[in-house]
């Protein structure tokens, strides 16, 4: 195909490096040279020439048109060429890119950052690209020409080759030509005298330690009708489901049927999960139900290879089933397959990004079954107030329930412990961290063989380290941020270090003995998952000697494998108690486990968030769900200074409705979200003058323009950590009644280059962390 001269055409490229001054992308001039091969396709991946010095860079193509896409002010003949045409690489799907451009708009982020972010890396390099890459002659034959001989002797022999035994494998090419290197296959593909068809054969490392038990159980009358009435859905578009069911219901076993049901309809399947929750145990359950060849697996786990290698699972036509965390929501799915999207745990905080594009994973879900129109479907046992706002207000999702646990286990016991009132119990003149009503909880379940879990939801050993003399108040604060220093042990060959670290730029000290003001001994108090180790060991010495106690938590385990592997042991009952973090409060689906204790109720309660009700109702909630999965009752302990918050008590209770009615209705009242629809606008600084002269700039250019009529621009105020990383950290807090109002004054805003996201400014829409 060639273009005649008169017709140029154009194309709109996303490159990372790429200025925001073009939320579209960049313009390029498509060459007749490239057209000539094989046109430029959407979501091809190029390379183009970028700034003074023309430096080649990677790029994807985000639009193509003629003289339309030309701004009247650009001279056409300053536009670049593009260079070439990656075609290694499949192209992006033209949903993924249509998705990326409306990340770029709506999370206001530079389209160049959004699809860089939005691919794994591994693919964007082509690492470890080893699997299989088989050509064949392309059709229609590129023209002869003159070739140099080692060229032709390729073409020669792929020629000589009946149609049943093409397309072959390039290595295998490349040694029936006697060539020493591909360079010469290759350059007949990018000159067009070749395809690719690429195939691969997947292992994906921890599939190998697959539970084998796949019986699937019969469903529940309550399962039975969730499974038909989405069931229903299928196929008809786009629609959007929540399914609210309480911990251990059995919504993992609607998933799989659901999708079973899409998979045997040649579709594919899209299924998300928190990173967390893609343990081998729950990674094994999907995996022995599912066709495992046609299946993908994306999590943070995976070698750039194995990442690489997914990606091009999920690219393959025909059904399957991609699971991943994230990130998997831009699984490049061929356009038209897609026929179900799970979201499960829908109300997880790491489906927020927290760095550009700042996308929320769940919300990018939605608009993806939408682009794909697809049913989606959102499942939670304490589901988002945005989500139930969008089923019990706006009636714009359906609701399904499942208020039951499945079949063979029981309803947790959930008690709250003043915890006031348990330390003075206590007769000797240590602070212990484990109350007497949780101690003698634990010594029972351990006593009837079973298993225990503990939250804190701090790592650390403690997070105070103060001068005892109230008249001094010294506090020792990071050296970078507007925050306290957390003392931290490191056990090492026997020994213990003690160091004090910061949690927000990482930044190390060592424990100072005196106050640097009154020289007075400091002390350190506070709590951490570390503390608790110590006092479990102490309580429970035997069980210390023998490793049965492990803590998880990011210091302990700086690996997804650690992870993994510390969770088969406790499934094996090697570990008979799990303690750590919020990392051990979701999701987990262990039998054995009679207790369960939450050390402390209020870290969550006392965040400066108005979400931090709702956090605290979650995972008091979440967590307590872990136990019961069985005949065997199970107990949850809930330790807290404050025994009559409302969110406590509604999670014991196991009110979710009650609670959410409630919550919404003081957010409705003060404007927040869901009722309203807030952004955040963060000027980052080393100075804090000039992080506030900005922002007040900001808020001054915004506040004018006709867009900002309807919706509340607040001052500018410093963020709750006012510093982090030597930068200081002002926001203005912009709230609206509707998504697209907030949209229009953020487009406005950034097409006037009021607002340029970058270093110094971070945009936040829909922020689910307000630090
Ligand atoms: P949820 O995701 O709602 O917390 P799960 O899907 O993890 O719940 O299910 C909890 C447990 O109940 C699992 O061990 C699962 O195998 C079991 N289960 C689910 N549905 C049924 C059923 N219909 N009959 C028997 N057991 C079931
Ligand atoms: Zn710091
Ligand atoms: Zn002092």
């Amino acid at each position: 195909m060639t273009t005649s001269p008169d017709t140029a055409r154009y194309a709109r490229i996303a490159v990372e490096r790429g200025i925001d001054r073009y939320p579209e992308g960049l313009l390029y001039r498509i060459p007749a040279s490239l057209d000539g091969v094989d046109t430029v396709k959407l979501g091809d991946y190029v390379t183009v020439p970028l700034g003074r010095g023309d430096s080649p860079v990677q790029g994807v193509v985000v639009s193509i048109g003629a003289e339309e896409l030309l701004d009247k002010r650009i001279d056409p003949s300053r536009v670049k060429s593009i260079l070439e045409i990656d075609r290694t690489n499949d192209p992006m799907p033209s949903v993924v890119v249509r998705l990326a451009q409306w990340i770029a708009s709506y999370y206001c982020a530079p389209i160049g950052v959004t699809i860089a972010g939005i691919t794994p890396s591994a693919v964007r390099k082509g690492v470890g690209r080893v699997q299989k890459i088989a050509v064949d002659l392309a059709t229609p034959p590129a023209e002869a020409g003159r070739l140099h001989p080692k060229r032709q002797a390729v073409l020669d022999a792929l020629a000589r080759r009946p149609q049943a035994e093409r397309p072959v494998d390039i290595d295998e090419l490349r040694e029936e030509c006697s060539l020493g290197t591909r360079a010469p296959i290759l350059a007949l593909i990018k000159s067009g005298h070749l395809k690719i068809t690429q195939r691969t054969s997947v292992q994906a490392k921890w599939r190998a330690s697959v539970v084998a038990e796949a019986r699937a159980p019969e469903p529940t009358a309550d399962q039975h009708k969730v499974i038909e009435s989405v069931g229903e859905a299928l196929n008809k578009g786009f629609s959007q489901h929540l399914l609210f069911g309480v911990t251990g219901s059995g919504k993992t076993e609607v998933y799989l049927r659901l999708a079973a049901r899409v998979l045997a309809a040649g579709q594919s399947v899209l299924y998300l999960v928190p990173e967390i929750s893609l343990t081998p145990q729950t990674g094994g359950r999907i995996v022995a139900r599912l066709p495992h060849d046609r299946m993908a697996i994306l999590h943070s786990g995976l070698t750039a290879a194995q990442r690489h290698e997914q990606w091009v699972v999920a690219s393959q036509p025909g059904p399957k089933i991609i699971i991943g965390a994230r990130s998997a929501v831009f699984a490049p799915i061929p356009d038209g397959e897609l026929g179900l999207i799970i979201v499960d745990e829908e109300h997880d905080q790491s489906y927020k990004q927290d760095q550009a594009p700042r996308y929320h994973g769940r919300d990018v879900a939605i608009r993806r079954a939408q682009l794909c129109a697809c049913p989606i479907i959102l499942g939670s046992a304490t589901p988002s107030l945005e989500s139930w706002w969008n089923a019990k207000k706006r009636g714009i999702s359906q609701l399904h329930q499942l208020p039951n646990r499945a079949p063979g286990l029981t309803t947790p016991r959930v008690e709250i412990v003043d915890f006031r009132k348990e330390t003075v119990l206590r007769r000797d003149r240590r602070v212990h961290l484990i109350g007497p009503t949780l101690e003698f909880a634990l010594r029972q379940g351990f006593a009837a063989g079973g298993q225990a879990i503990i939250l804190l939801n701090r790592r650390g050993y403690a997070n105070w380290i103060a001068c005892p003399d109230q008249n001094c108040a010294w506090m020792m604060q990071c050296a970078h941020c507007e925050a306290g220093m957390v003392v931290h042990h490191d056990v090492s060959d026997g020994s213990t270090l003690k160091f004090t670290r910061c949690h927000h730029c990482h930044a190390e000290q060592k424990v100072p003995s005196r106050c640097p003001r009154c020289a007075k001994g400091v002390t350190i108090f506070g709590l951490g998952t570390q503390r608790v180790e110590e006092e479990l060991e102490r309580l429970f010495p035997d069980l210390a000697a023998q490793g049965r106690i492990a803590r998880v938590d990011s210091d302990s385990m700086t690996q997804a494998s650690d992870f993994h592997e510390t969770l088969g042991r406790f499934g094996r009952g090697e570990i008979r108690l799990l303690l750590g973090t919020q990392m051990i409060a979701k999701g987990l689906d262990f039998p054995n486990v009679q207790v369960v204790g939450v050390i402390s109720a209020d870290t969550a309660l006392n965040l400066p968030d108005f979400r931090a009700s709702e956090r605290t109702f979650q995972l008091v909630s979440q967590v307590s769900g872990r136990c019961g999965r069985s005949a065997q009752s199970g107990r949850a302990i809930i330790q807290t200074f404050q025994p009559d918050a409302e969110p406590i008590l509604a999670a014991a209770r196991q009110d979710y409705s009650g609670f959410a009615q409630r919550e919404l209705e003081v957010r409705e009242r003060y404007g927040l979200p869901p009722a309203h629809r807030l952004a955040r606008v963060i000027v980052r600084h080393e100075q804090r003058s000039e992080a506030e002269r900005i922002a007040g700039q900001i808020r001054g250019a915004m506040a004018i323009l006709p867009a900002a009529a309807s919706v509340i621009i607040r001052d500018p105020a410093p963020c709750p950590i006012a510093r982090i990383a030597d930068r200081w950290r002002i926001q203005i807090e912009i709230l609206a009644d509707s998504p697209a109002r907030l949209q229009q004054l953020l487009a406005a805003a950034r097409t006037l280059a009021i607002l340029t996201p970058g270093e110094v400014i971070a945009v936040d829409v829909d922020p689910v962390a307000l630090l």
